[in-house]
């Protein structure tokens, strides 16, 4: 089938229902068709199940894939590419008016025969990847939530219980399987198409549309770790227990902490949390030493420590995610300081008052490190998109999640967040702990995290683009996520 490039953009529902019984077979849908109305409110949060796509494609293989490319580009419409539907703001990977190509019927989560690499179809999630790998006593460095996608939270970095030890999860990538604009399927890895290789780790969808991922494989049984709850008045030495872990000299690659700090209408007072995990394959009957300073802070709300699957644990976190609420996130970056994040929360907690009036809010702060040896690790692992020197190092990543009930409230909290994340860069600042790098996967539209990778990296990744994309589909036809201008 040939297509000649149409001078003014079309319809490209227009286009695909045009095109569906011949090349498409079952996998154009309108609205209020059932298929539809599932993948609509599917998204994790309420502003993208709110966007109003013209047609939702739901292509079964990079074949499938590669034919929407092609008609795509000829006909000059407009794209947005869905994996698990986790991002939270509204387009992210979701258009309205136009075409929503949804990829959760790429299938697959394949071991290799010498049970050492697993290859992910895009379409799939950690918890899928997990379901498989965990009865072979086997496991990979993914997400920490079931229902993520695999691809849109590679694509971005990837944050994973083992971070200490591998870096992001896009630095354990082997290979990735990608159809570009043209439509061509090809591979990136250490060998083919190394520097598109390296703008797919946090290049985000930049590229094409990533059809599968392969991800090395390693032995895994269980692992040690939980939550510890705390009140207000432990902040001082949570934050001084936090900063210490993050500074160590020499860090514990096996362990990961993740504190959160938040205020819930619903209980109507503040609660810290210190999430704690350590996944080294030892019985572990007191905790590791890297950890014991949070189990040592008394009094505790509750605790949750012990040994389990990682099953366990995700399923831990899962309960307090919630789909379909209004919920956003931003994100901040700072060098560890115990004074600079009580000065961050006490900025939240004046910030937060005036919105205690809305029905249905609580907001979190979590922090977590990127510790000096995650980003040796990563910069060992091969060349990437992050920007990241390892003399950077350690950083805390400030992830900002407020949740609330009524469309009433949304712009005045995302102003109060806005004003936040703007506050903490002023904080971080004038104490001399400014990191102008952003968790792409945990930023608000309006944040621009490739700025936060570097003018270098920034560079190289239009360079990339421009290479794979030469006619800037990517960039100008597919709106949603970050993009590179
Ligand atoms: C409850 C929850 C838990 C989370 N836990 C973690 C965690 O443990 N660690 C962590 O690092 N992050 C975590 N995140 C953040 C998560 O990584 C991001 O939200 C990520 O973008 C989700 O990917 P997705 O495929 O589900 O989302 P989507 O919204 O579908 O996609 C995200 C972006 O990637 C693009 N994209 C998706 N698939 C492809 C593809 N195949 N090819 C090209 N582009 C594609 C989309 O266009 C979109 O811009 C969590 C988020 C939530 C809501």
């Amino acid at each position: 089938m040939s297509f000649t490039r149409a001078l003014v953009a079309i319809s490209a529902c227009k286009v695909f229902q045009t095109m569906s019984p011949l090349v498409l077979p079952g996998q154009v849908f309108l609205p209020n068709s059932s298929v539809y109305n599932e993948s609509v409110n599917s998204y994790f949060a309420a502003f993208e199940r709110e966007v109003v796509p013209e047609c939702i494609i739901k292509p079964n293989s990079s074949a499938d894939v590669s034919v929407i490319m092609t008609a795509s580009v000829a006909a000059n419409t407009k794209l947005a590419v869905r994996g698990g539907g986790h991002t939270m703001w509204a387009g992210a990977a979701n258009l309205q008016g136009g075409a929503t190509v949804d990829l959760r019927n790429i299938k697959g989560v394949v071991l290799s025969n010498d049970n050492t690499t697993v290859s992910v179809g895009a379409g799939e999630t950690w918890g899928s990847v997990y379901e498989k790998l965990i009865p072979l006593g086997l496991m990979v460095a993914g997400g920490r939530m079931l229902d993520v996608g695999v691809a849109g939270l590679t694509l971005g970095g990837g944050l994973s219980y083992f971070t200490g030890k591998v870096g992001f999860v896009a630095d354990t990538v082997t290979n990735f399987e990608i159809v570009l604009a043209s439509g061509q399927v090809v591979n990136a890895n250490k060998d083919t198409n190394t520097d598109l290789f390296a703008a797919l780790k946090g290049g985000s969808n930049n590229f094409g549309i990533v059809t599968k991922i392969d991800y090395p494989v390693f032995a895994h049984k269980y692992m040690w770790g939980g939550m510890s709850a705390f009140q207000a008045p432990s902040e001082p030495e949570l934050f001084k227990a936090f900063t210490d872990f993050a500074t160590a000299p020499t860090g514990d690659v096996d362990a990961q902490v993740i504190l959160s700090v938040g205020f819930d209408t619903s209980i109507g007072v503040e609660l810290s949390v210190a999430s704690q995990y350590y996944t080294k394959q030892v019985e572990v009957i007191t905790p590791p030493p890297s950890l014991a300073p949070f189990s040592a802070i008394q009094p505790q709300v509750f605790s949750s420590l012990r040994s389990d699957t990682i099953l366990g644990f995700v399923a831990e976190q899962n309960a307090y995610n919630v789909p379909g609420a209004r919920q956003l996130f931003f994100s901040a970056t700072f060098k560890p300081d115990a004074a600079l994040q009580q000065q961050i929360v006490e900025k939240w907690r004046d910030i937060i008052e005036p919105l205690k009036t809305a029905e249905g809010l609580a907001i979190y702060l979590v922090f977590q490190t990127l510790t000096k040896e995650m980003l040796q690790k990563s910069a060992a692992s091969g060349a990437n998109s992050f920007g990241l020197d390892t003399a950077d190092g350690p950083i805390v990543s400030l992830l900002i999640n407020p949740v609330w009930k009524s469309q009433a409230d949304d712009s005045r909290i995302i102003a109060a967040l806005t004003e936040l994340v703007a506050a903490v860069d002023t904080l971080a600042t004038a104490a001399g702990k400014y990191s102008k790098y952003r968790y792409l996967n945990y930023s608000f539209g309006t944040q621009n995290p490739i700025d936060g990778y570097g003018e270098a990296s920034k560079a190289n990744l239009k360079a990339v683009s421009k290479k794979y994309d030469p006619t800037q589909f990517f960039q100008s036809n597919v709106p949603g996520g970050f993009k590179l201008s």
